[in-house]
């Protein structure tokens, strides 16, 4: 399959990596719109968030831990930070491989959408 944010986890593409363990990897966006924009990325493809399995509780918890280091370790778990997951075109998907932008280090826009 040729998925950029696959060939990112397997290291075969270079990307800035934030953190990671066997179950996700956290890199720097290459086209920031803040000063923090890092992607968490499950090494698992799946296409978006809808596909994750509840059940999956190791990968989900992999997830949140790697959101909680970037947003600790970058310094805006105080001063505020956004976390976005886009599912399909419509919603501004471009890479088709789950993951989640974590966005601060600005003032951000209050409104969704
Ligand atoms: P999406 O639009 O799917 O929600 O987000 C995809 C994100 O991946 C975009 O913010 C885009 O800047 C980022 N991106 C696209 N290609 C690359 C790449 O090759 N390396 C990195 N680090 N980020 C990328
Ligand atoms: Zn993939």
């Amino acid at each position: 399959m040729d998925c950029l944010f696959c060939k990112i986890a397997n290291h075969d593409l270079h990307a800035t990596i934030v953190v990671e363990n066997e179950d996700v990897i956290a890199f720097e966006d290459i086209n920031k719109i803040a000063p923090v924009h890092v992607l968490v990325v499950p090494k698992k493809h799946l296409q978006n968030v809808a596909e994750l399995d509840p059940e999956d509780t190791r990968l989900l918890s992999a997830i949140q831990t790697a959101i909680k280091y970037v947003v600790q370790t970058t310094g805006i778990e105080e001063s505020g930070f956004r976390v976005t997951t886009n599912a399909g075109e419509s919603a501004g998907q471009s890479v088709f491989h789950l993951h989640y932008h974590v966005i601060g280090g600005r003032n951000l826009n209050v409104a969704l959408g």
